[in-house]
Order: structure tokens, then sequence, then C-alpha cells
């Protein structure tokens, strides 16, 4: 089983329309959709929901009233916020759970228990199985949610056969990157020819060098800025790493989006349609030697 995860440094560059054209293209994958904060894989492949449950990925302070003696030394030494007090009790919502108020109530009125930080499912697309997340509003511990999610789109594989496991991974360099990427088999990254785009994507190559993930570079929207593209391609080559190709500027990827279809399936004769099977074709070459 191969495990391939589309990353971007920045949001906007056609990361998620792109995984969801190469699920599309693949024949039976497993989706993860990693990127827990802010999910939309599922508004692209018509997920039915299969099996879900929630995610605890942490710990969180609540305080047992019945113990608490209202001295207020939890809300002077929490530093995040977190304990209100409200006609001389004490409340905690949206504990940061650093533990400090655990540790320092007189009374050991706290209690230290697993936070219910999201929701995990498993659901059946027209591509196959798709596993996915929503993060609780404000929740922390998304890079631990996204280990949980890609953990579980490897069970879908082993379940179903699939041979590739297609990650659709979050924006930026932070920790649910870096829990998308680790042990990865192959990262392709997706970029534009733009000054956050060229900034971000050097960033995100500086990760998978790091971590040792073998990395290869597409360019979206290469024909808005053919001067930037050429700075890609330089900076690239400069790296040792290859190409799997570039695409146009295409309002079809936004059309797809509307009409809630991967680019081939809603599009399947267009110009655009073509060229991402070329790069589909070239990056399976790639990731099956
Ligand atoms: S420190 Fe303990 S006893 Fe004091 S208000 Fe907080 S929970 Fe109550
Ligand atoms: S565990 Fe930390 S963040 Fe949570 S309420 Fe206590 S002091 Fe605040």
């Amino acid at each position: 089983m191969k495990e391939l995860v589309v990353l971007s440094g920045k949001g906007g560059t056609g990361k998620t329309s792109l995984t969801a054209a190469f699920a599309t293209l693949a024949g039976r994958v497993v989706v993860a959709d990693c990127d827990v904060d802010a999910a939309n894989l599922h508004l692209l492949l018509a997920p039915i929901l299969r099996d879900t449950g929630t995610f605890q990925g942490g710990k969180e302070a609540i305080i047992r009233t019945r113990d608490c003696t209202a001295c207020g030394l939890c809300a002077s030494l929490c530093r995040f916020g977190s304990v209100r007090e409200s006609e001389g009790k004490f409340a905690i919502s949206h504990c940061e759970g650093c533990g400090v108020c655990v540790e320092f109530c007189p009374q050991h009125a706290i209690d230290w228990v697993p936070a219910m930080t999201g929701t995990w499912m498993v659901s059946d697309c027209p591509t196959g199985r798709m596993a996915h997340a929503h993060l609780r509003p404000g929740a922390e511990n998304s890079g631990k949610l996204a280990a949980f999610v890609r953990k579980l789109a490897k069970e879908q594989a082993t379940e179903t056969g699939s041979d590739l496991v297609l990650v659709d991974g979050p924006p930026g360099i932070g920790c649910p990157v870096i829990a998308s990427l680790t042990g990865a088999d192959a990262a392709l990254i997706v970029t534009e020819p733009t000054p956050s785009g060229i900034h971000d994507m050097e960033r995100i190559l500086d990760l998978t060098r790091h971590f040792g993930v073998d990395t290869r570079v597409v360019i979206n929207k290469f024909d808005i800025n053919l001067e930037k593209t050429q700075r890609i391609r330089d900076l690239v080559s400069g790296r040792g790493l290859g190409w799997v190709g570039t695409l146009p500027y295409s309002p079809l990827f936004t059309q797809a989006q509307v009409e809630g279809k991967p680019i081939p399936l809603a599009f399947p004769d267009a110009e655009i349609t073509e060229r991402i099977r070329l790069i589909w074709k070239e990056t399976k070459t790639w990731i099956e030697r």
C-alpha cells in the first residue's frame, strides 16, 4: 500500500480540487481528509456515512462543585481565562488543557478528564472509502486528529484491498501538516506563481526534506505569472526535486466546486481535465516506482 499526501504551503492553490480529481481518476482508492480544521473534501466526493465516533485528543479540567470552596485560586492561575465565576461559583469552559489549576487547587476539587476534541467518520464515496473528521470549534490537538484520520484510512485500505491512500493535507507547516506527512511514501506539493505561493512552497519543501519524504511539485495557474513560474522551476530544480507538471488557470476549478463534483466528473471533456489526467498518470508512475 502506498500513501501519497497532497500538500500546499498555503490555502487556495487548488490542492483539494486536485486531490478529489486524483481520487476520481485513480479508481479504487481510500482518501483521507486530514485538513481537520477546515475539512472540505466531502463537498466534492459525496460521502455516505458508514461509521462515526468521538475523538479524545487531550485532557481538560472540570471543577467538582461540591468540593470547591470558591477560593478563586484557579481563576487567578489560569492564563487562558478559562475559569469563570458566577454568583460565587466557579466553572471552566474552553479549557486549554495546561493542567495548572488541577495541580494547584488546594481542595483537589478539579478533575482531569479526557477531552472530546472532534468527531471521526468513515464514509463510502463513488471513488472508494473516505476517512474524515471534524475538529470541535476551538479545540486543540488537530495534529492528533489528523494522525488518527490517516490511521483510519490505512485500516480502510487494508479492509478493502486498496493499494493507495490519498491524503488531502492541511495548508501551512504546523502540527497537523507534520502529522499528515511523517512516514508517507510521497508528497505532492501544489503551488502557484505568487509571492506567497513561492514563500510557502519553500517552507513546505524544507519540511518534506526534514522528514525525508520523496517530494515532487505541481504548479497550478502557471500562466498567471510566467516569470514566477520560472522562479519556482529554478527553486525546485535547485533542490534536486522532480516535477509532475503544470496546470493553467481554469475557472472550471471553481465551477466544479459549485457543482460539488471533482473536475473530471463535472467536466470530463474539458482541456483542464486532460491536463489533470496527464499529471495523475505522471504521479502514478512516480509513486509506483
Ligand atoms: S482552586 Fe479549587 S477550591 Fe479554589 S475555586 Fe478553584 S476549584 Fe474551587
Ligand atoms: S487546565 Fe489550564 S487552561 Fe484549563 S482551566 Fe486549568 S489552568 Fe485553565
